[in-house]
């Protein structure tokens, strides 16, 4: 199928936005209509190359949409239902099996690799391969590709475009309070940058009961937006 996609072409290069050709799902493939994609700072530095990500390809992962198909062999959502996109696992390593897919030993595999476990790219244009499945999504486009198990179902309520950050930045942030530090109630935390991630480690050190919350960063629209959220004045 043809989708529109915001296209990585070289080093450095503009994302711009083109039509390419998209694959149907493959058996445990979700085949999703983007309505909300973050744009988080790794999807900058892969069109910069700090990471030898192939290009061309399509970044984006934090997205967020509504399952237009799915392969024969998924049963965790259906057509119609809305889902969020996260960093891709392979479910069957050591790791993963013991419920710590971030450790994935595939983690590079499943999300820089752009490619599927198997090398192969879901986009094309014209006769040339696009790289897809950056974070077993590729999300700047209409309509990307994951896999069953980076796909979270949602609520009717939550809104695509309040959940699509939750993908790398809120979980990032959050997690690193919540599953990491674990801070006990009472307890003082400086949050040194005060972007996606850093308001969500705010948040979340405000919702884990510390009292003295220090958001640290140089622009005093960031400094204004973690006081919005907790920090303490
Ligand atoms: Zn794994
Ligand atoms: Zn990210």
């Amino acid at each position: 199928m043809n989708v529109r996609a915001a296209v990585t072409q070289s080093k450095g290069a503009p994302f711009t936005i083109q039509e390419v050709e998209l694959d149907q799902p493959r058996e445990d493939e979700v085949l999703v209509h983007m309505e909300a994609a973050g744009m988080c700072h790794t999807d900058l530095i892969i069109r910069d190359q700090w990471y030898p990500v192939p290009l061309p390809a399509v970044l984006g992962h934090e997205g967020a949409g509504v399952v237009e198909a799915v392969g024969a062999a998924v049963t965790k959502v259906a057509p119609g239902d809305r889902v969020a996109m996260s960093y891709g696992s392979c479910g069957a390593c050591v790791k993963c099996q013991a419920g710590r897919p971030w450790v994935c030993h595939d983690f590079w595999g499943r999300n820089f690799a752009a490619a599927r476990a198997d090398g192969t790219s879901a986009l094309r244009r014209g006769g040339e391969v696009i790289h897809s499945h950056f974070f077993s999504q590729s999300s700047f486009a209409t309509y990307a590709i994951a896999t069953e198990r980076n796909v979270t179902k949602l609520d009717p309520s939550v809104p695509l475009g309040v959940v699509a950050p939750f993908g790398c930045g809120v979980q990032t942030g959050a997690g690193a309070v919540m599953n990491a530090l674990r801070p006990e109630a009472g307890t003082s935390m400086a949050v040194f940058g005060t972007g996606t991630v850093g308001l969500a480690a705010v948040m979340a050190a405000r919702a884990t009961g510390c009292t003295t919350i220090i958001g640290v960063d140089m622009r005093p629209t960031r400094l204004e937006a973690a006081r919005d959220v907790g920090a303490t004045p």
